[in-house]
């Protein structure tokens, strides 16, 4: 799996910092964390096999922040998600963040976007990787928030920012809330995908489709309860982006065996492969791809076929699409 070209279109960066990187940004700022031991700080970063719930999860991303207020950070931090990623052979990534959970120190918004752009581009640069950025909008915070991420983002659009995203606790009939500020998004040329199903609320998934324009879906996993949902998806071919690992942490399935990615699959639902967060959820696409297999049977039609879907789904120029294709099947190495 290590080998194999691989897209991810739904990666956090406030969930996928290296704990080291944590550890050295907090020492030369000044930043007080709960323990300076490496192996202890990793327990502290990474959530629980099983939390209480995906409120629990989220728990695990207040530390991280700490460490991503000032530009260097935010830079490195990207460049080092990015590196990881190429280190294991992913062609595409889309990283997807908060704007507004870095402006603690003073920060405007577009000097953080500009940031994490700097590192995204440094590692583009450096490594046969391409990515693009999606601005997430925390349904935890107001409307008006919402709005300030659209405008913060809108003259990074086409500079490597593509999207926005709704994110974070999902409450039933969340969707209606922000039916304005993404239709602004839309207006400006953002491509639309909204975390929806994760909790509970398959209805949620058909809403963030019907209300807001969603292309893809975070996540989607209630689905597999509502056929009604079920077939919508199916016919209109709407892209889930599928996280096992995390989905398991949060409670959203009992166990891999029960999470749906295979079936959907099977079935003809577009799923693709992603991590959620590299640390919080301790994973990586080889590892992610490495659990399937062992519990499914993943042959090479199937994992091309997921490969080219997340390419199409990808929110990337055509020319970066057909270099990602072009690099499939895999050279041996
Ligand atoms: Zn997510």
């Amino acid at each position: 799996m290590h080998g194999l070209p691989k897209i991810e279109l739904h990666c956090h960066l406030d969930g996928s910092l290296r704990v080291a990187t944590v550890l050295d940004i907090a020492r030369k700022e000044g930043i007080e964390l709960p323990t300076y031991h490496l192996t202890e700080l990793k327990h502290a970063l990474i959530a629980p096999e099983e939390c209480t719930s995906l409120a629990d999860y989220l728990q695990c991303f207040a530390l991280p922040n700490a460490v991503m207020q000032s530009k260097e950070s935010l830079k490195r931090i990207t460049f080092e998600l990015f590196e990881d990623a190429a280190k294991e052979n992913v062609k595409y990534l889309e990283v997807r963040f908060g704007p507004q959970l870095h402006t603690m120190k003073g920060l405007t918004l577009e000097e953080v976007i500009q940031s994490v752009i700097d590192g995204l581009k440094l590692a583009e640069a450096r490594y046969e990787i391409k990515g693009n950025i999606i601005l997430s909008c925390l349904r935890s915070m107001s409307v008006e928030s919402a709005f300030e991420v659209v405008e913060s983002g809108k003259s990074f659009l086409g500079k490597g920012v593509v999207a926005i995203d709704l994110c974070a606790i999902e409450e039933d009939g969340f969707c209606t809330r922000f039916v304005e500020p993404i239709a602004l998004a839309r207006e400006y040329g953002y491509h639309v995908t909204i975390h929806a199903g994760e909790t509970g609320s398959s209805q949620n998934v058909l809403d963030a489709v019907d209300m807001l324009g969603a292309e893809r879906i975070g996540h989607g996993v209630f689905i597999k309860d509502d056929p009604i949902v079920y077939q919508r998806v199916k016919e209109q071919q709407i892209v889930l982006e599928m996280c096992p690992t995390s989905n398991v942490q949060t409670k959203a399935v009992l166990n891999y065996q029960e999470h749906p990615f295979y079936l959907f699959h099977q079935d003809g639902i577009k799923v693709t492969m992603n991590t959620d967060n590299r640390t919080v959820s301790h994973t990586t696409m080889t590892n992610e791809w490495e659990i399937m297999e062992q519990l499914f049977t993943v042959d090479k039609q199937m994992y091309q076929m997921i490969y080219e879907t997340s390419v199409q789904a990808a929110f990337a120029t055509q020319a970066i699409k057909e270099w990602c294709l072009s690099q499939y099947p895999p050279t041996i190495h």
